[in-house]
């Protein structure tokens, strides 16, 4: 074992440092993380620089030799080995993100530190289930392989951080690369669980690296290494373009799952039960959700029905502390960002648009109320570019055909949500709509071999089952004459 610097959060105690190649690496500067309740200090990270991102490449560089070339099988009992360690530490997780980020603690017990372990889950058994596509044609016999690319770069944000980051990492080890992750630097903590336990799941040294700081250094400096061969990046178009320009500058091809604006439609015939009840949740997470349909769209002729039924489910959310399960808003993760988000508020206000309810950050906390807009136009700001916070817009329309012209009506196209109890209404709509993942009477839920992605500025590429699998690897065409003999 190497020493470590570690502190203690909330009795848990976290590797503050960097792991590269197996041992802990420390850096002469840190950076502080605090909590969204009180934003009270919790710990010191250390602030990866150039020089950490060029030990951690060629760390992952060593390390994708022995990685890769272990047979499906021994690189899956390692997957499933980590899968049954974040399970077994489900508590830790979920404790340390809560007070790193602001999650709702039983969502996390709940549903996402065990959607972590099945993400690793999933890829193991789809490595083991593959088969290499082969078959006979121009008197050849063929076989595409995949071959694994080499060290990828796995970049991701503040919102989901243990969620998303084992999302993305779980593709990129079991197509066989090795991976360097680096978590954001407002939620980095879950992180650092999970890197511990890769160190106890068997990984050879330098498959899995982590280097924790701030995306301009430390990530700049990772996605700009020529040595990386696959760079896999969560978060805003704005860091996009920039990750962008470095991959293009290597020839290195990069995924990119960025923001969204997904329209919420409400028919007529929908349940407006069911409906208005899942448009409330859409605050869920106080809004800090890619996924959110933050533009209700809903039938004109329904308008004062649904706005009746939506009132009665937000007014009884309940704002507090993530760490009690009564809450249903944290508080949003970060000042700034409350500040941003009171900012679109603010800014719509003085447009004219109308605060249908909400609009104010809650005094001595980061909460900030769940907001209902109705626009002045479908031009207005906060309609266009995403909140990211609990904002949600409200726009009615005549019909389908001026439904679906909203909903496809901004730059984004990661998800929408329809509610109609028309199943062919359903299928036509879902056809027309511009986006990567659209649901239609329910949300969030998907089979994890779906390829999941967006549309637009909401992002470039596939990610989800096979589609991550082909990302992270090499396709080659093996093409041997069939009269070839021994
Ligand atoms: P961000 O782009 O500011 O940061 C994301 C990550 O990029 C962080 O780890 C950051 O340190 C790093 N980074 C920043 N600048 C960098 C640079 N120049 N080079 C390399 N790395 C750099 O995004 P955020 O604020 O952390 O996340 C919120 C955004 O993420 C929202 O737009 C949200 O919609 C999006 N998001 C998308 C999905 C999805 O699946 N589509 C999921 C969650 C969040």
């Amino acid at each position: 074992m190497t020493l470590v610097t570690r502190q203690d959060v909330g009795g848990v105690s976290v590797p503050v440092d960097h792991l590269i190649g197996g041992y802990w690496v420390s850096s002469p500067q840190r950076f502080e993380t605090r909590s969204p309740m009180g934003w009270e200090h919790l710990a010191d990270i250390a602030r990866g620089d150039e020089a950490t991102a060029a030990a951690a490449v060629a760390a992952a560089t060593r390390g994708f030799e022995e990685w890769s070339s272990l047979s499906v099988e021994d690189r899956a009992d390692v997957l499933y080995r980590l899968a049954d360690l974040i399970e077994a530490h489900n508590d830790e997780i979920a404790l340390v993100e809560t007070l790193d980020m602001g999650f709702l603690h039983e969502s996390m017990k709940q549903r996402l530190v065990a959607r972590g372990a099945l993400n690793f889950r999933t890829y193991a058994e789809l490595i083991t289930r593959h088969h290499d596509r082969t078959w006979d044609a121009k008197g050849m016999r063929n076989q595409v392989q995949r071959m694994p690319a080499g060290p990828a770069v796995v970049i991701t944000p503040w919102n989901a951080p243990f969620m998303l980051s084992t999302w993305k990492l779980a593709p990129a080890l079991a197509a066989g690369n090795s991976v360097i992750h680096k978590p954001a630097e407002w939620s980095p903590l879950s992180a650092a669980l999970l890197a511990e336990l890769t160190l106890e799941a068997g990984f050879p040294p330098g498959a899995f690296n982590l280097v924790q700081g701030i995306g301009e250094e430390a990530g700049a400096a990772l996605v700009s290494d020529s040595r990386v061969r696959r760079i896999t990046f969560t978060g805003s178009p704005e860091t996009a373009r920039h990750i962008g320009q470095a991959a293009a500058a290597n020839i290195v091809p990069f995924t990119a799952e960025l923001g969204g604006k997904g329209p919420f439609i409400v028919f007529a015939d929908a349940d407006l039960d069911a409906a208005a009840h899942r448009a409330a949740w859409q605050f869920d997470d106080s809004g800090q959700v890619c996924l959110a349909g933050t533009r209700l769209l809903v039938a004109a002729e329904v308008r004062e029905e649904f706005l009746e039924r939506f009132h009665h489910n937000a007014d009884a959310l309940v704002l507090g502390d993530p760490r009690h399960p009564a809450t249903d808003i944290a508080p949003l993760a970060h000042p700034d960002h409350r500040d941003r988000v009171h900012g679109f508020v603010e800014r719509a206000r003085d447009a004219g648009d109308v605060i249908v309810r909400g609009g104010r950050p809650v005094e001595g906390s980061l909460h900030y109320e769940p907001t209902l807009i109705e626009p002045a136009s479908n031009l207005s700001e906060v309609v266009r570019r995403e909140v990211f916070g609990p904002v949600l817009t409200f726009q009615t329309f005549a019909d389908e055909a001026e439904a679906i012209s909203l909903a496809n009506s901004t730059q984004y196209g990661l998800s929408a949500q329809m509610w109609t109890s028309s199943q062919s209404r359903a299928e036509r709509v879902g056809a027309a709509i511009r986006a990567g993942l659209v649901w239609a009477n329910t949300f969030l839920v998907r089979d994890l071999t779906a390829p999941f992605g967006g549309c637009g500025i909401s992002g470039i590429g596939r990610e989800g089952g096979d589609y991550a699998l082909d990302f992270h690897s090499d396709l080659k065409t093996l093409m041997i004459l069939d009269d070839t003999t021994e």
